[in-house]
């Protein structure tokens, strides 16, 4: 939509967004007489507010900035703005520096590096878990009891699922599938796999758009790794497929095995997962959620439909059979900033084609059902088990710094120390 459009469509208000290090979606709202002028030169922010925040809005001091001095420059996307309804439009921007040169903490652009520098088609499709709760009688009571899966969850809120997918389809979120998740008051919502960045903004718009029809409710969404009522966790699902000359790199062969260039993605990708994981799972109470028996992937391995593997192999899809084969990677939680998590793997696969070496043997059982000699002998072990050893796996990973950038991990790391 352009700005011209904009106008025509009568938009009125403009929602400019953009996610800092810590993860948080920061906004700002512009009226309809500026919003053709920021569209083109985008508006300014401080630059504490806008990249130097904790997620709990503490501002630090990160590559040599002072967060009291100096503003940033959001440059909105205007190829992505989109319709929230009643006059409103959403977009994602980039950060930049007040005079618009490119500012390194920009988590945006990093991923438009990382998907350039991949040198291969992907594709990410994201899973929206989140837990719907209101107030009943002073207290937090979730939005169904169940089934997990189940229909009856979904006939009871025929309402409001019905006007959140139409909210979602004027927003055009390519939304896959809505079903009622496994723990009380929880929904998944399943997006079309896209490319990485328009993935990213996808999932960002997507919560927008679940906060404002929830909340149209009477009723609040809850995307925590640990949510307070309901379900046990909710997770942020990555799936990546990858293609090279139009073939899916991931179809199997027949073995059952993904094709050589998809085997090195998933030897790269598993190499890098424990200093990837400070990325995908970013807060202290992300490692209440990483751990075995939640179907979270806690374990750093792979395997064919494993749903306690890090890497979930599916060898084909229901709509496009071993054309639609993908991995889906599961630490990842709402916490985490989408771009730095999305650019993570893409360094993982980029170092798993540049050295390309076959993935260990997949596990195809319950890695909690074994044996800790049975595990042992097979290597298996659990991606970092706190904040803090994770933060200092990604700190050492010169590979990360190499692909993201120093400015960006030191910027994470000053974001993410929890202080004292
Ligand atoms: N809720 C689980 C998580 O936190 C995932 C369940 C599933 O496999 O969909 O990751
Ligand atoms: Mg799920």
């Amino acid at each position: 939509m352009s700005s011209a459009q904009t106008e025509g469509d009568g938009i009125r208000r403009l929602l400019v967004a953009h996610v800092d290090a810590a993860g948080v979606t920061r906004g700002r709202v512009i009226p309809a007489a500026r919003i053709e002028s920021v569209l083109e030169n985008g508006v300014a922010a401080s630059i504490s507010g806008a990249a130097l925040f904790t997620p709990g809005d503490a501002p630090v001091s990160a590559l040599g900035l002072d967060p009291v001095i100096g503003d940033l420059r959001i440059r909105p996307d205007a190829r992505r703005v989109a319709d929230l309804g009643d006059g409103w439009a959403w977009t994602p921007g980039d950060l930049r520096w007040a005079d618009d040169r490119p500012f390194s903490g920009c988590t945006r652009s990093a991923l438009r590096r990382a998907s350039t520098a991949a040198e291969i088609d992907v594709k990410i499709g994201f899973e929206i878990e989140f837990v719907v709760a209101g107030e009943a009688s002073g207290s937090l009571a979730p939005a169904h009891k169940g089934p997990g899966y189940g229909q009856r969850p979904l006939v009871r809120n025929i309402d409001y699922l019905d006007d959140l997918i139409t909210a979602l389809e004027d927003a055009d979120v390519p939304v896959l599938q809505v079903h009622a998740e496994h723990g009380d008051g929880q929904f998944e919502v399943s997006l079309a796999p896209r490319h990485p960045v328009d993935a990213c903004d996808d999932l960002v718009l997507a919560r927008a758009v679940i906060d404002l029809v929830t909340e149209r409710y009477g009723l609040r969404a809850y995307f925590d790794p640990v949510p307070p009522i309901g379900a046990d966790s909710n997770g942020m699902h990555v799936h990546l497929s990858a293609s090279r000359d139009g073939r899916n790199v991931f179809s199997p062969t027949d073995d059952g095995m993904p094709q050589p260039e998809g085997a090195a993605i998933i030897a790269g990708i598993l190499d890098l997962l424990p200093a990837a994981t400070a990325l995908l799972a970013g807060s202290e109470q992300s490692y209440k959620r990483l751990r075995p028996g939640r179907w979270s992937g806690a374990w750093n391995c792979w395997g064919r439909g494993n749903r306690e593997a890090a890497v979930r192999y599916t060898p084909m899809t229901t709509d496009a059979g071993p054309a639609g084969a993908n991995i889906e990677i599961k630490p990842g939680d709402a916490t985490a900033n989408p771009y730095l998590a999305v650019a993570a793997l893409l360094v993982g696969l980029r170092a798993g084609l540049d050295r390309p070496t076959d993935p260990p043997a997949p596990v195809d059982v319950d890695p909690g059902r074994l044996s800790d000699d049975e595990r042992s002998a097979r290597g298996l072990r659990t991606l970092p088990t706190s904040l803090g050893d994770a933060l200092a796996e990604l700190s050492a990973s010169g590979r990360l710094r190499e692909g993201l950038g120093d400015d960006l991990v030191d910027l994470y790391l000053a974001v993410r120390t929890p202080a004292g």
